[in-house]
């Protein structure tokens, strides 16, 4: 596991469970409650392999083989330009 953080070069971390939005092109998919090792100094987010390669084949799953997701949701997009 992680050691010391490559952006700040802090030791510390906290174990965490967090949302994690995977993108390939412009397909998406959110897992909630992915564990992580939080930075406790810059808030940095570092995943082992294993648990990036189960949200990788997920993602396959469900957008190449045509798997149904626990719940799907809409999401509001927007142009920056356009805002007001
Ligand atoms: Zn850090």
């Amino acid at each position: 596991m992680i050691e010391v953080c490559n952006f700040c070069g802090n030791k510390n971390f906290t174990a965490r469970q967090v949302q994690y939005i995977y993108r390939h092109g412009d397909k998406f998919l959110l897992v909630n409650n992915v564990p992580c090792q939080e930075c406790d100094y810059c808030g940095e987010q570092y995943f082992e392999a294993p648990v990036l390669k189960k949200i990788e084949q997920e993602f396959m799953d469900i957008h190449l083989a045509g798997k149904s997701a626990k719940t799907t949701i809409q999401i509001p997009v927007e142009e920056f330009a356009h805002l007001s």
